[in-house]
């Protein structure tokens, strides 16, 4: 029985195939593979999946084992990786997928004080640099920085690759590189098709890798460049770098408790103004939000003498006005009171209040 292709993504029903290509026998490997797509998702993927077969081929195979020390090409992305190295407080780096671990070695020579970790199911070769080691058993966790360098398009379960997040500790950060399906005609390669195979099971958009992070992992870099490729061409990679952000409050708690905070800062300001009376410069939204509970003139309604407020006739014959209102002119009435000041920029208003009411305390709040 032929199932029908889901979206290892979202789950849903994918499109008609794309693409059906016949391969060669292997042994592991399907080969026939349907190429199906998820617009939802802006997604394509291979089908039929099977992990058992794929994690014995790799098993089996080094899949890039050419890529040893010295014989790293892809130069632009070892930039990219020491950038963010370099510019946030990255002291572990776990390569998952490493491959013949060639980006490691690049890497590790340029940090010395940083640990580099490489796994991979063949890694289980030595290392010449004293700040980096391979392993072929699966690492543990609370790295600073994960790199899953052109290994998401080969991973048949995506719920694997969502566990692989739980690597980096609070804060860290997962380089995420693969394949841009988007940029594939731009890059054609001197054989046809080239681009669609059966080890590249998972074609993504950034949105993909995006739905498959989990919650709290927020963006923090990313981009596509042309990565040097075998066949003396370039290759579309996109990359996205990823931070651990899951400790930190949701949006609406964060300001839940941001307001809450508030509060302490505003009540002693609140309790100072409680026994005086003043007038308030400013009718904007500041003094407004200034009245609601928790605010510095919360219930002080009865303690403002007046606004002042170029427009104070007109805003005084508003029926609905709660307030009297007076010209910053009556300088006789003004001068001497307290006036608490409620206009945003008010660094510039300090010579006036200066010069138009010398004998006045003024209180910006
Ligand atoms: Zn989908």
């Amino acid at each position: 029985m032929v199932l029908t292709p889901t979206c290892p993504i979202c789950g849903l029903k994918a499109s008609a195939p794309i693409a059906q290509i016949r391969f060669g026998e292997k042994p592991h490997l399907p080969s026939e593979v349907a190429l199906h797509g998820c617009a939802d998702c802006d997604f394509a993927f291979t089908w039929p999946r099977d992990p058992p077969g794929y994690r014995d081929y790799y098993a089996a195979v080094a899949n890039d084992a050419a890529q040893r020390h010295g014989q790293y090409r892809n130069l632009p992305q070892a930039e990219i990786l020491a950038d963010l190295i370099g510019s946030r407080q990255v002291q572990s780096v776990l390569d998952f997928g490493c491959g013949g671990g060639g980006l490691l070695h690049v890497l590790a020579g340029r940090f010395p004080q940083v640990d580099f970790l490489g796994f991979d199911v063949n890694a289980n070769f030595p290392s010449d640099l004293p700040n980096l080691r391979f392993s072929d058993q699966f690492p543990p966790g609370d790295h600073d920085l994960l790199i899953l360098s052109h290994v998401v398009e080969h991973m048949a379960d995506i719920g694997q690759i969502q566990g692989l997040f739980g690597l980096v500790g609070e804060g860290g950060l997962v380089h995420i590189e693969t394949p841009d399906p988007k940029l594939y005609a731009t890059f054609p390669q001197p054989h046809f098709g080239y681009y669609v195979d059966r080890l590249h099971i998972n074609h993504f958009s950034q949105r993909a890798i995006l739905r498959i992070a989990p919650q709290g992992f927020d963006v923090v870099a990313g981009g596509t460049y042309a990565m040097p490729y075998a066949l003396g061409a370039f290759y579309p990679a996109q990359y996205v770098v990823l931070r651990n952000r899951q400790g930190e409050r949701a949006v609406p708690a964060a300001i839940e408790g941001y307001l809450r905070d508030e509060a302490p800062r505003w009540t002693a300001v609140q309790a100072e103004l409680r026994d005086r009376k003043f007038f308030v410069y400013g009718f904007g939204d500041n003094f407004h939000r200034s009245l609601t509970p928790g605010g510095p003139l919360h219930c002080l309604e009865d303690n403002i003498i007046a606004v002042i407020d170029r427009n104070a006739a007109v805003l005084a014959t508003d029926g609905l006005a709660r307030f009297a209102f007076v010209e910053p002119t009556e300088v006789v009435r003004i001068d001497g009171a307290l006036i608490v000041c409620t206009v945003s920029q008010f660094s510039k208003l300090d010579t006036f209040f200066r010069e138009a009411y010398p004998r006045s305390e003024i209180r910006y709040i």
